[in-house]
């Protein structure tokens, strides 16, 4: 187990997580459905892009409903 040699202050610990905080979010209203959306990313809720379907999301695949 590695040990330290020396004991971090209050004051250089405190420095070192000056920088630690999280930035906010800044979110996008998507232009297709209004809901929020991370801004350079394909909108999660409707899977437009800049006014283009990127990604179809609407069909869901039941893979049982022949098996039987
Ligand atoms: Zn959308």
């Amino acid at each position: 187990m590695a040990v330290q040699q020396n004991k971090v202050s209050k004051s250089r610990r405190n420095n070192r997580r000056a920088h630690d905080s999280l930035t906010a979010a800044n979110p996008n209203e998507c232009s297709n459905c209004g809901e929020l959306k991370r801004p350079h990313h394909v909108c999660a809720a409707c899977g437009h892009y800049d006014d283009n379907e990127v990604v179809s999301l609407n069909e869901e695949i039941d893979l049982d409903e022949d098996a039987a």
